[in-house]
């Protein structure tokens, strides 16, 4: 038998194949054992994640005469096997890219008010829904605009974008999430053990789940691409990055670090090190951003700090975008490699002011800060107060917030949900961190609200000034002229 490309050979056939799209197919398969079914259908991503087999999925579930308890098809229904043959008189899919005309799409709906030749849905897949030309739209806008009972629509596109206003408001929309590495790995974990592949380490399946950048499709053409130049069935670090061109991650490693202790010289010499060896730049580039982007991820900031680490991802990333089609694309990439390691020397003023400022942020800041953003949420603040100074640490924030008795409205209103997740939000934004503890309590005795606190020392100041009124001269030798005694002194704002 001949070798079948594995995206083909492992196209997902039942919603719970289908990676990372969990949030579509649990809705779509729900709809199915509800029967409440659309006319219209969009699923829209990028390429390569599964919409046009959600598509399939979906419509031969539509026709299945046997639908099982999970919403996929039976597969064994006559229905269900005249969809397997692949040309079902009822199942009809066309590529919108290659038939964008009117024609095509005349010849494609031309039957559209038939009754399917069997079961209740006559049903249409047009991949690629953007592509079609505006003639051929309005021919496909008549129908959707007065459906026959008997008919769907899938759409599929990679530019929901391009779709005019008319069609999208017709359609249930889906839109489809990019595969996470996570996904990735463990689905290529899986096609390895059941086609016995074997990697030499889990770094090679990491690196070409990587490489593949979402894309379920993506990924597994690479691994074919991998497998094809291993012979046996046997990946090592060598075959893969000969045979997809890339960097060895130890190698970009090496240079990341070069780069990170500022050794200009270390850094340029494994730089070329690398071009020696014909891996093409873009690769070496893309390769050192995942690499910073990792260490910056593991979260360990010890030795380079986190606005270091920002700063060097961020410039390289924007640097790389011009440098890439420079017109010395090897020797501009170079540049500005140094530049990156020489940082320290350039910017020291620059980084330390930087951590200084992150460390700075205090509660005080943060309500002059808010009071900006959302004057009725920081007065609210006013009328209580932190019952223990906030704990700031690298990720988390935590704030433990305290009203008095007399300030109950303000506490609960902090208790609405809504008010409560926007206030969490200003937080999580000034303070720069993803989680936030933050609980309020109303409570007892004396405690006092910031409001309270300023009001008190504006009474002291008040006091102190009329005292200090009192005390000067002209007053008491007023006072012992009159032999009285000043009843009350009123001071203005
Ligand atoms: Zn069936």
């Amino acid at each position: 038998m001949s070798y079948q490309v594995l995206a083909r050979k492992w196209r997902p056939t039942t919603f719970k194949d289908v990676i990372g799209q969990e949030h579509i197919t649990r809705s779509l398969a729900n709809a199915i054992l509800r029967k409440k079914i659309g006319h219209a259908y969009l699923l829209s991503g990028t390429r390569g994640i599964g919409k046009t087999s959600v598509a399939r999925i979906f419509a031969k579930a539509l026709r299945c005469n046997n639908v099982l308890e999970d919403g996929n098809a039976c597969g064994t229904c006559s229905s269900c096997l005249e969809f397997n043959t692949g040309n079902s008189l009822n199942v009809h899919e066309i590529d919108g890219a290659s038939n964008n005309s009117v024609d095509n799409i005349r010849d494609l709906i031309g039957e559209v008010h038939f009754l399917p030749t069997s079961g209740k849905y006559r049903i249409y897949i047009i991949d690629e829904v953007h592509m079609l030309s505006t003639a051929a739209f309005n021919v496909l806008l008549k129908t959707l605009e007065e459906p026959p009972e008997h008919v769907i629509f899938i759409f599929a596109t990679t530019d929901p974008g391009k779709l005019l206003g008319t069609v999208l408001s017709r359609c249930q929309r889906f839109d489809f999430k990019m595969a996470t590495q996570a996904d990735l790995v463990n689905h290529v974990k899986k096609i390895a053990s059941a086609e016995g592949i074997e990697f030499e380490s889990i770094d090679s399946i990491e690196q070409i789940c990587r490489e593949g950048r979402g894309s379920v499709r993506d990924t597994l053409t690479l691994l074919d691409q991998v497998l094809s130049f291993a012979g046996d069935k046997l990946v090592t670090e060598e075959i893969l990055v000969t045979s997809l061109g890339l960097a060895r991650t130890t190698a970009v490693r090496g240079l990341m670090y070069a780069l990170l202790n500022g050794d200009v010289k270390d850094c340029s010499s494994k730089y070329r090190g690398l071009l020696n060896e014909n891996i093409p730049l873009k690769n070496i580039v893309y390769a050192l951003l995942d690499q910073v982007f990792e260490l910056i991820e593991r979260g360990n900031f010890n030795e380079y700090s986190r606005p270091e680490l920002f700063w060097i991802y961020e410039t390289l990333s924007k640097d790389s975008q011009w440098g890439l089609t420079s017109l010395s694309p090897e020797k501009v990439m170079e540049i500005v490699l140094q530049k990156l390691a020489l940082r320290k020397t350039f910017f020291t003023d620059k980084v330390e002011k930087t951590e200084s400022a992150v460390k700075k942020k205090t509660w005080e800041s943060f309500l002059a800060h808010l009071i900006k953003k959302s004057p009725a949420t920081a007065s609210n603040l006013e009328q209580g107060n932190l019952i223990k100074p906030i704990e700031l640490g690298e990720d988390g924030l935590i704030v433990y917030f305290g009203f008095p008795p007399s300030s109950k409205v303000f506490y609960e209103y902090l208790q609405d949900d809504e008010i409560k997740a926007n206030l969490v939000n200003f937080l999580k934004i000034y303070f720069a961190v993803s989680n936030i503890k933050f609980e309020t309590r109303l409570e007892q005795g004396k405690f006092k609200s910031k409001a309270d606190i300023r009001q008190q020392k504006t009474d002291e100041v008040i006091d102190a000034k009329k005292q200090e009124i009192l005390n000067t001269p002209i007053i008491k030798e007023a006072e012992a002229i009159f032999n009285t005694k000043v009843d009350k002194v009123f001071i203005r704002e």
